[in-house]
């Protein structure tokens, strides 16, 4: 008998597009292919046995996530998208910016770059501040950049567990609880990731599929 799921399936797998996600990171890269659904499949860094650090020497974000982008469709000739995030605060003069995953030095130390804000925050009155992510989206041949914020403060002090990097010192404009108090599901809601990774999944289920 002809089994019309089978065929559906079959069909479906036949159009799913592939699309690379310059990440090692298997929770955005899960995050992502939920966002996605079906109509694409994302390749990750692991899957291609690329198991290096992208080099990263951009002085802004959109230069970083550009430049990792670029790196990884010239070496495999494939649709490809990078992200690059950074906490820009105003009286830091936008630092720690690009430099935000080692603010207090060479290793990847979150505990040691949170106390540096704090400390450098210290008696200083202005205390707003922005994550910023920028994804670069290389198609077809061609490049194109999504940008998600999320304005909030510095508070003095940590406050909560949950999170990662500046999530317990970083309070979001309307909420009374930092990233780090909050639940990962509401975070994920309003978050500079979220809103820049929306608007890449609709660009890519509008213009491209
Ligand atoms: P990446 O570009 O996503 O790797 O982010 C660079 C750095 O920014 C991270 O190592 C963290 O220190 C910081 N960061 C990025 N996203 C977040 C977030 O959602 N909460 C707190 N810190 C973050």
């Amino acid at each position: 008998m002809f089994d019309h799921n089978a065929s559906k399936n079959i069909m479906r797998i036949y159009k799913m597009k592939e699309l690379i996600f310059a990440t090692n990171n298997p929770h955005k890269l899960r995050e992502i292919q939920y966002l996605l659904g079906d109509n694409f499949k994302l390749i990750s860094l692991k899957d291609l046995d690329f198991l290096e650090d992208i080099p990263e020497t951009g002085d802004t974000l959109e230069k970083n996530a550009s430049q990792k982008a670029n790196f990884i469709y010239k070496l495999f000739n494939r649709d490809v998208f990078a992200d690059d995030t950074g906490l820009e605060i105003d009286a830091l003069k936008g630092k720690p910016g690009v430099h935000s995953a080692r603010y207090a030095g060479q290793e990847k130390n979150s505990a040691a770059n949170t106390k540096r804000v704090i400390y450098e925050l210290k008696n200083v009155r202005n205390r707003k501040a922005r994550f910023r992510t920028v994804i670069s989206l290389i198609i077809n041949g061609k490049e194109h950049s999504f940008e998600g914020i999320v304005e909030g403060i510095i508070l003095k002090s940590q406050h909560g567990q949950k999170g990662f990097g500046y999530d317990p010192v970083f309070q979001p404009s309307g909420y009374s609880q930092t990233f780090a108090e909050m639940e990962l599901k509401q975070k994920n809601l309003i978050s500079h990731r979220a809103i820049a990774f929306k608007k890449l999944v609709g660009f890519l289920k509008k213009d491209v599929y």
